[in-house]
């Protein structure tokens, strides 16, 4: 069915999502990592990009927050683009952990493979994966500019995050090495996880993250850019990783109660896609017990709601003017 809103009624329904939930104080910022723990946890923002490069940006959408584990989506679309959906399957895999984002336990119950490239274990080894192999500088440069294709401008690096990051990340250290010892880290596992760790520390308002869901809601063009950023064969495989391990261990909770697949990051951001129709993206730096943000999931579950929309539903919106 067919779902006619205009423009200004979708802008209206964001602000009272935003309204609605401002004055929300449930969860806490991430402690493990120190920078995340000093920003301010007032700040919230949400963003929706149409198809057709319309952008709603309401409340703190020009801040720059830490894109932690939402660039594990970025990354993946750049192994997918540099080696196909195949090898991507072969290399890395497609399955839900159920587990938390940086479990060792997952990679020990399946020791095959590091299962999906949207958990620690697989993001570090889609690192390792990016081509050219062994040149630090060069696979950066493809890390950054591939996010910022997504984005539709760049992503400057956050140092003070890189530094607390890289000075605290003992468990991601091991991951690399037990990745190493079951052959699924195609580099220096060192080189993969200094990589990951950057790409993590990268700043990212929520406009650029609703700008890269709806690069994958669209068949990976880019209605910002106008530029075709990845195969239009890639997106469905995206958006079901995504589906799958997006919010972890509680990504089946949430694709129930919310209806559209969308990956979280510690640093308070989430990004929804709606294949067909939109890309959204919220933030907000306090976290439920999983790491994904209380207010991010309060807002898009609220504007899914309101506008009936669910990825496994037939109902549209057609925006009208
Ligand atoms: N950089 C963080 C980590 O590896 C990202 C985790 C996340 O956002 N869930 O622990």
């Amino acid at each position: 069915m067919d779902n006619k809103i205009s423009l200004t009624q979708l802008k209206e329904l964001v602000t009272e999502a935003h309204e609605q939930f401002k004055g929300n104080t449930d969860g806490a910022n991430a402690d493990y990592i120190p920078y995340l723990a000093n920003i301010n946890k007032d700040l919230f923002a949400i963003s929706i990009c149409l198809m057709d490069g319309e952008v709603i940006n309401i409340g703190d959408t020009n801040y720059a927050f830490g894109i932690e584990s939402v660039s594990k989506v970025h990354t993946a679309i750049l192994a997918l683009r540099q080696y196909g959906a195949d090898k991507l399957l072969e290399l890395i895999g497609a399955d839900a952990t159920g587990l938390p984002f940086n479990s060792i336990m997952a990679i020990l119950l399946e020791s095959d493979h590091p299962s999906t490239p949207l958990v620690n274990s697989g993001a570090i080894s889609a690192c390792s994966m990016i081509m050219p192999i062994g040149d630090s500088d060069a696979k950066w440069k493809a890390i950054v500019d591939n996010i910022a294709e997504l984005c539709g401008s760049e992503t400057p690096l956050i140092g003070e995050l890189y530094k607390s990051e890289s000075a605290t990340n003992f468990n991601n250290k091991s991951i690399a090495w037990l990745l190493k010892n079951y052959n699924r880290i195609y580099d220096d596992p060192d080189l993969a996880l200094d990589l990951y760790t950057r790409q993590c520390s990268l700043g990212v308002t929520s406009e650029q993250l609703a700008i890269t869901a709806a690069t994958i809601a669209n068949d990976g063009y880019n209605p910002v850019s106008k530029k075709q950023v990845f195969k239009a064969s890639l997106s469905p495989k995206i958006t079901s990783l995504i589906s799958t391990v997006g919010f972890y261990e509680h990504s089946g909770d949430w694709l129930y109660s919310s209806g559209i697949p969308a990956k979280s990051g510690v640093g308070g951001g989430v990004l929804g896609v709606l294949p067909g129709q939109f890309g959204i993206a919220a933030f907000a730096p306090p976290l439920d017990g999983a790491g994904n943000s209380v207010k991010a999931q309060l807002a898009i579950k609220y504007i899914m709601n309101k506008l009936n929309l669910n990825v496994f539903g037939g109902n549209r919106i057609i925006i009208e003017d």
